[in-house]
């Protein structure tokens, strides 16, 4: 694993491997008899690492960074060895409290008020799906999740979230039963965050009609481009209809350690939930998110079954976290966040996040003054959108679009770094994120000469 870690900037950052290529590899049944774990061990460097898209790598700036530390490897390891179940404090009573120790360090690392109170969910996406939940039995009173939600005598449900929101909104709309069609995507403005006028008329509209307003979920650094929702207009208008309010900072979230960003979460105070992923930016590797949460007995209500065999003796005293999620067993996350609080100490963890947004503004201003290439949204802490657009080419056109897609395509060829890609109003965008620990200067500065290189050849 040292090796790995050191070696790691000589592999390809994405393998150079074609579907099926891996599977062809290896058995197509299982060993008979054990197997050495040497010969186990030697195939797992010969046929899997090589066959792994590399996330750690330093020339990593695809999509959002998944990062990790060696604190948090170790910490992954311990957890393994003692291979808990904490479902419950009596299961494991350390894992619990530290949980609890851990969260409110985390809480104060943010500035959130003392009315949040934090769990580890696996997932935003998860984390999100329990927003939900709890919006949809608030407003109905429990009624859903006691005589169901498909029901004649209930109002229609309405969740509100941005054209711009991620993925796991909709996802979560239709599982918890409100129905795509009542998620109402609203408009977002030229800077691509949430407009606050057109939710309150969206909101108004559905009331006149008849329906009833559930959720809103506004998110703090879009996927695409890192936007920020106007958290304190959008509060207000929850607070006005009595709606759930439910923030995703799945990414932005980690910044707020820094004071400099601790802007982003204006607002935040008035949420109902609130989430982050130490496992995107925060040197905790997957999975690992942070979910603050006020009204603890609606989600109890929402979550707690007590069969027989899961009772003990002291479930009145303690905080039995089954109760605060989706499924019953749960892995021992708390340890390798502390491992990582610890050993860097909040100070040590700001310096990370400052360094990434410096080399992305950085990154940015090269682009800047180079002739061809534009931005497509302001630059969001350590996220740049951008494009490569000669002089002469229709700002609209097709050909622009297609002419980025290879312009990417041929950067990530390369081996040496990994970009990905989005559209902002039609527009064809390369998104460049600064955030593994290993990533240096040198390497954001290798990813600006390839990408003038690959312009300049494509032209
Ligand atoms: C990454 C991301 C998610 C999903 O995160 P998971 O933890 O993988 O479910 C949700 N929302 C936003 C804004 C994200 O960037």
């Amino acid at each position: 694993m040292a090796d790995f870690l050191e070696t790691l900037e000589e592999r390809r950052v994405v393998p150079d491997v074609r579907p099926g290529d891996i599977r062809a590899a290896l058995p197509v049944s299982p060993p008979e008899r054990a197997e050495p774990f040497d010969r186990i061990f030697a195939d797992f460097k010969e046929t899997i690492v090589p066959g792994m898209t590399h996330w750690q790598h330093p020339g990593w700036f695809a999509y959002f960074p998944a990062n990790s530390s060696p604190p948090s490897i170790l910490g992954e390891m311990l957890t393994a060895t003692l291979a808990a179940q904490c479902m419950s404090w009596q299961t494991s009573p350390a894992a619990t409290e530290l949980e609890q120790v851990v969260m409110e360090w985390m809480r104060q690392m943010l500035g959130l008020p003392k009315t949040f109170t934090g769990v580890i969910q696996d997932t935003a996406s998860t984390a999100t799906l329990v927003a939900l939940l709890c919006a949809r039995e608030r407003i109905t009173a429990h009624s859903c999740g006691e005589r169901g939600a498909f029901r004649k005598d209930l109002p229609t449900l309405r969740v509100y979230a941005s054209d711009q929101a991620h993925s796991s909104i909709p996802k979560g709309v239709k599982l918890a039963g409100y129905g795509l069609e009542n998620l109402r995507l609203i408009e977002s403005d030229t800077r691509f965050a949430m407009r606050a006028d057109v939710l309150d008329a969206a909101i108004r509209e559905d009331l006149k009609e008849g329906r009833r307003p559930a959720c809103v979920v506004a998110t703090v650094g879009t996927t695409s481009s890192g936007a920020i929702d106007p958290v304190p207009d959008i509060a207000r208008l929850c607070r006005e209809h009595g709606l759930w309010f439910h923030v995703d900072a799945a990414w932005a979230g980690s910044a707020a350690i820094c004071p400099e960003h601790r802007s982003l979460l204006l607002g935040v105070d008035q949420a109902d939930s609130f989430l982050f992923n130490p496992h995107k930016w925060l040197l905790t590797n997957f999975d690992c998110t942070a979910y603050f949460v006020k009204d603890i007995e609606t989600l109890l209500h929402t979550f707690t079954t007590s069969p027989e065999y899961l009772r003990t003796a002291v479930d009145d005293e303690v905080v039995n976290y089954r109760d605060w999620q989706i499924q019953l067993g749960r892995r021992f996350r708390a340890l390798k966040l502390w491992f990582v609080i610890r050993s860097y100490g909040v100070d040590g963890l700001r310096e990370m996040i400052r360094r990434h947004v410096a080399l992305a503004n950085e990154f940015a201003e090269w682009l800047r003054g180079e002739a061809g290439f534009e931005l497509l949204a302001p630059v969001s802490l350590a996220l740049v959108c951008f494009r490569y657009r000669p002089d002469g080419m229709d700002p609209d056109s097709e050909d622009v679009n297609k002419l980025n897609e290879k312009l990417l395509a041929e950067v990530n060829a390369s081996g040496e770094v990994h970009l990905t890609h989005t559209k902002l109003c039609g527009k064809y965008c390369i998104r460049m994120c600064v955030g593994q620990l290993y990533t240096e200067r040198r390497h954001v500065e290798r990813a600006w000469e390839l990408l003038k290189a690959s312009a300049r050849e494509l032209i």
